[in-house]
């Protein structure tokens, strides 16, 4: 596949180093419609292309047998791959009968996102910054490992959680990304990590910009393509969805996916988490304890995601607090010291401070893994994702 790239005298230079975005950017809808849903093929999961050809006349069996041949036709070949051809000879000789040409051929194969911006990380980490058709900006992470290179996916153009600690937050929400856009950074990663001869994209992390729950049917729609035996071809336990903690949305998201899901706590007690989460505010710790408890299928565990910010949560009773949190529930602690974000009083804990927070938490038989920063050089690290601000021209002082 080939990877559009805009010229680079075109796509301002973000470098390492370079001052934050200014004020913060207020929700003010950058982008007035969506990409219109549907009209691309990446837009698609199977059940939603059977649904569309059945529409177009097919029968239910017939137009399920056409949407499986199509996702495997136009998705299934490897990163390497040229561009499958997406024509009436090329559909008719997949066997697919001259009825379902039409609805087809009106869907657009093509890549809803281009590389505006590649920002490599001097830990072999690539930021990039993508743009879509109507100009809205997002950013995915391309993250290089020993077995397996991960992509850490873009949800929603800006975010409307509004986290204290994370630039996305900052932007306010500007739209939805549709499933094809939240397919394509996949696609054009898949592609990239192949061209650099690392370890293969096999691990995708809902961890970028967005509230992937904010956003669940796209999400949901793109997950089922990716992990599609015919298409992407993903394992489900290397798909890992994060959200800020919208309770009412995990028991969906299970019933609907078979992916992998983290939680991110960031404090022990409701007051904490509130004052730097205000989603705790219509779903404090204990509705969100309750809903994991009751939706977490059988032998499936919640990996929670705690932030660690110096002399504000940190301390080794908030290492209790937290185990107590935790305990009778399936799961995984990942304790990410915080990266430099938006709220400068909020700041990574000391080396010695960390150790003894994870000592501490393990001691109570949680499992407990720490999450290394990645990107932190080029402003790609976890909550510093935040393309709009950077690639838009500098408001007036
Ligand atoms: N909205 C989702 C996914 C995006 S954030 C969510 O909140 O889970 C992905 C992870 O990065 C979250 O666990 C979040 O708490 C963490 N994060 C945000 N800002 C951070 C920062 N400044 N330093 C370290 N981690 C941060």
């Amino acid at each position: 596949m080939r990877v559009p790239e805009i010229p680079e005298e075109i796509a301002p230079a973000f470098r390492a180093g370079d001052p934050p975005a200014p004020a913060p950017v207020a929700a003010r809808p950058l982008i007035r419609r969506s990409a219109r849903a549907g009209a691309r093929l990446a837009d698609h999961d199977a059940a939603s292309l059977a649904e569309l050809l059945r529409k177009a006349g097919g029968t239910a069996s017939a137009a399920r047998a056409v949407a499986g041949k199509v996702v495997r036709h136009a998705f299934g070949a490897g990163p390497g791959a040229p561009a499958p051809a997406w024509d009436a000879p090329a559909i008719a000789a997949l066997g697919v009968g001259a009825w379902a040409h039409e609805a087809l051929l009106a869907l657009d194969p093509g890549l809803s996102l281009e590389i505006a911006e590649r920002a490599p990380s001097t830990d072999d980490t690539l930021r990039l910054v993508l743009r879509a058709r109507d100009g809205a900006l997002i950013e995915s992470v391309l993250i290089p490992g020993p077995a397996r290179t991960t992509l850490c996916v873009s949800s929603q153009v800006g975010c409307a959680r509004a986290c204290a600690f994370c630039e996305t937050g900052r932007l306010g929400l500007a739209r939805q990304l549709a499933a094809g856009e939240i397919v394509d950074q996949v696609r054009i990663a898949r592609a990239l990590a192949a061209e650099r001869g690392g370890a293969p994209l096999r691990n995708l992390v809902f961890m970028g910009m967005g509230e992937p729950f904010d956003n669940l049917g796209e999400v949901l729609k793109a997950i089922r393509l990716l992990t599609d035996p015919r298409a992407f071809r993903f394992a489900p336990s290397h798909v890992t969805v994060s959200t800020v903690g919208v309770a009412d949305k995990i028991e969906p998201f299970f019933r609907e996916a078979r992916a992998e899901l983290a939680v991110s706590l960031n404090a022990p007690d409701d007051a904490r988490r509130q004052a730097i989460m205000p989603v705790n505010a219509r779903f404090p710790m204990a509705a969100l304890k309750e809903a994991l408890a009751r939706s977490l299928p059988q032998g499936r565990r919640v990996l929670f995601e705690y932030v660690l910010f110096d002399g504000y949560n940190d301390a080794p009773e908030d290492a209790d607090l937290l185990a107590a949190y935790v305990a009778g529930l399936r799961c995984r602690v990942n304790v990410i010291p915080c990266n430099p974000g938006p709220d400068p009083a909020l700041r990574p804990p000391s080396a010695e401070r960390l150790d003894a927070f994870v000592a501490r938490l393990s001691g109570h038989g949680v499992t407990t893994l720490v999450r290394r920063p990645r990107g932190r050089d080029v402003g790609g690290a976890c909550g510093q994702l935040a393309g709009i601000a950077r690639l838009r021209p500098p408001s007036p002082a």
